[in-house]
C-alpha cells in the first residue's frame, strides 16, 4: 500500500495502485451515485417524500461489535487474506469460495445490513465492489461477476455484518446465482407501485 497514492486518489487497490485510478476515478463514481439519486427523487413515478424518508435515516457510526467475527476480521485483528484495505473498508478472500477469487467487501465499522449502513457507506462498499470486479476481469480473466449482498436470514445472509460478495464469473464455472422467475397481474404490479409511493 503507497500512503501517498492513497491520500492522493482516495483509493488504492494494489502496490501499483494502476487500474484503480486509472479505470474508475472515485470522482467520476460519486457524480454517477448522485445524478442517480437526483433522478430517483426528481423523476415522476416515485414520491420524492417516500424515498427521502429513507435517504434522511442515518446509522450510528464508530460501532464496533465485540462479538462479531467480521469486525474483527475488518479491523486486522483476525488474519485474512485481503485484496485491498483503507480507512473504511477491507476486501476480503471469501473461505468458501462460489468461484475462484470470491470476495467480500467488509466495512470496518458494524452494520448490520443494508437497513442500518448509512448511504455513503453502501455507496462506497458497491464502489470498492465495482472496482475489484473490473481488477479481477484484468487479473483473474474472468467473464463476468455476480455482486450480491444479503440482508436477513430469510435472504440468505449467514454474517450479520454488511458486506458485498463480489463473485467472479468463468463460462462454465456451473455456479448458478439466479433466482426463479414468477408471475405477476397487472393488479399485483400496480399495488406495489402504490405501497411503493
Ligand atoms: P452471507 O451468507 O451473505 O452472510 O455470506 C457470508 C460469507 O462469509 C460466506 O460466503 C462465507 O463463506 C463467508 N465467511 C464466513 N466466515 C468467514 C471467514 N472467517 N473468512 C472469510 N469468509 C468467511
Ligand atoms: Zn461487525
Amino acid at each position: 500500500m503507497i500512503p501517498d497514492e492513497r491520500s492522493k486518489a482516495g483509493l488504492c487497490l494494489d502496490r501499483s495502485g494502476f487500474i484503480l485510478h486509472r479505470s474508475v476515478p472515485v470522482t467520476s463514481v460519486m457524480g454517477c451515485a448522485r445524478k442517480t439519486r437526483d433522478r430517483v427523487l426528481n423523476g415522476p413515478r416515485l414520491s420524492a417524500a417516500g424515498i427521502d424518508s429513507v435517504i434522511n435515516r442515518r446509522s450510528k457510526i464508530n460501532m464496533k461489535d465485540q462479538n462479531c467475527i467480521f469486525c474483527k476480521i475488518a479491523n486486522g485483528e483476525i488474519p485474512s487474506r485481503t485484496l485491498y484495505e483503507d480507512e473504511r473498508y477491507r476486501v476480503i478472500l471469501d473461505l468458501g469460495p462460489a468461484t475462484k477469487g470470491h470476495a467480500l467487501v467488509l466495512p470496518k465499522e458494524h452494520f448490520a445490513n443494508i437497513y442500518e449502513i448509512p448511504a455513503e457507506w453502501a455507496a462506497g462498499a458497491m464502489e470498492i465492489g465495482q472496482k475489484m470486479a473490473i481488477l479481477m476481469k484484468e487479473r483473474l480473466h474472468t467473464d463476468g461477476a455476480n455482486l450480491v449482498q444479503n440482508n436477513g436470514e430469510t435472504a440468505g445472509q449467514t454474517v450479520h455484518h454488511f458486506h458485498l460478495h463480489i463473485i467472479p464469473r468463468y463460462k462454465n464455472d456451473g455456479q448458478r446465482i439466479l433466482w426463479k422467475p414468477g408471475k405477476a397481474t397487472d393488479e399485483e404490479l400496480d399495488a406495489i407501485v402504490s405501497a411503493m409511493k
